[in-house]
């Protein structure tokens, strides 16, 4: 089954302790359309400018990602510029330049609006619901956000988690989205809001699931060498959503997204080795095991005397 991605494609420029690289493919649409297309068909709705090289359409359509939803608009490709600090956690944003993005309006072409996973990746929550106004009810809807929507579009971020099966957004988000300060008490709040399910990530740490009774956390797969940890959630939702469409044929059940956020992690493992989406080009299917296996080794608990 296919996985819908909305969200933002962008040309970033990235400054890490190490290393600073300009117009690198990025936004949120492009990290969890290219992570989910490892599972199986994807459909993707953005917007480029003009200036949006041609390569990276090229990548986007070899990894078989449908392109019909695709806006080229005139003027210049939403652009964006982050500095990492030395922990590689803590982030500063320099600069953005919404460019064609200010005017997006996400339309879905006819071959999308019946697809049965959507992936609301970060952008807008009003153009996140616009995005669900134009299909026939999904099977499953995951929506991710940012601090930015939290502060300037609260309300239409709460009309949207009374239209989703699932929230994905970061420790400092949801503690700012609750004004509670225990990530545990943030979780259940989120969840009565509407979504059945929440994950919040906690970086390097790595992710707690909440369902109606049920609860997951999920280390993260440690690495010794981060290089860009951009777009580390955006592949994170991608995998998971993708990993959900390719195996789930009923509903989706609380264990299956157990899986699906150990996937997850594993895409974003990948991800954050490499500036931009470089890394996610070079994996092919067996990485992705063989990390996914290494990994739930390292993860058991059970002690053999
Ligand atoms: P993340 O590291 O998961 O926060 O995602 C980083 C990506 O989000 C970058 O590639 C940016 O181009 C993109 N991005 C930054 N700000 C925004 C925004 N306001 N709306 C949509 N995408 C954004």
């Amino acid at each position: 089954m296919s996985v819908l991605v909305v969200g933002s494609i962008a040309l970033d420029t990235v400054k890490t302790p190490v290393a600073e690289h300009a117009d690198l493919l990025g936004g949120s649409a492009s990290y969890a359309a290219v992570s989910a297309s490892f599972f199986g068909p994807v459909q993707l709705v953005g917007v480029v400018g003009d200036d949006f090289p041609k390569d990276h359409v090229q990548f986007l359509a070899q990894r078989k990602i449908d392109l019909t939803g695709l806006q080229h608009a005139t003027g210049k490709t939403f652009r964006w510029s982050g500095e990492y600090m030395l922990d590689m956690n803590t982030r500063e944003t320099r600069s953005v330049e919404l460019n064609v993005f200010e005017h997006f309006t996400p339309t879905l072409p006819s071959s999308y609006n019946t697809s049965p996973f959507v992936l609301l990746a970060n952008i807008a929550p009003s153009l996140q619901s616009h995005v669900l106004d134009q299909m026939s009810r999904p099977k499953f809807i995951i929506a991710d956000t940012m601090d930015l929507w939290i502060n300037i579009a609260r309300a239409d971020l709460e009309a949207l988690l009374k239209r989703v099966d699932m929230l994905i957004l970061n420790d400092s988000e949801a503690r700012q989205f609750t004004g509670e300060n225990n990530l545990i008490k943030a979780g259940k709040r989120i969840r009565a809001m509407g979504p059945r399910f929440v994950a919040i990530k906690k970086g390097e740490h790595g992710c707690l699931l909440f369902g109606e009774n049920e609860f997951f956390s999920c280390a993260a797969y440690p690495l010794e060498e981060i290089h860009d940890p951009t777009g580390a959630g955006d592949t994170f939702a991608g995998g998971l959503a993708g990993y959900l469409a390719s195996t789930v044929q009923g509903p989706v059940t609380f264990e299956a997204l157990r899986h699906a956020i150990v996937y997850g992690s594993v895409l974003a493992s990948f991800n954050v080795e490499a500036f931009s989406l470089e890394r996610l080009r070079t994996i092919q299917q067996h990485d992705i095991a063989a990390r996914y296996e290494s990994f739930r080794l390292m993860s058991q608990f059970e002690v053999t005397l």
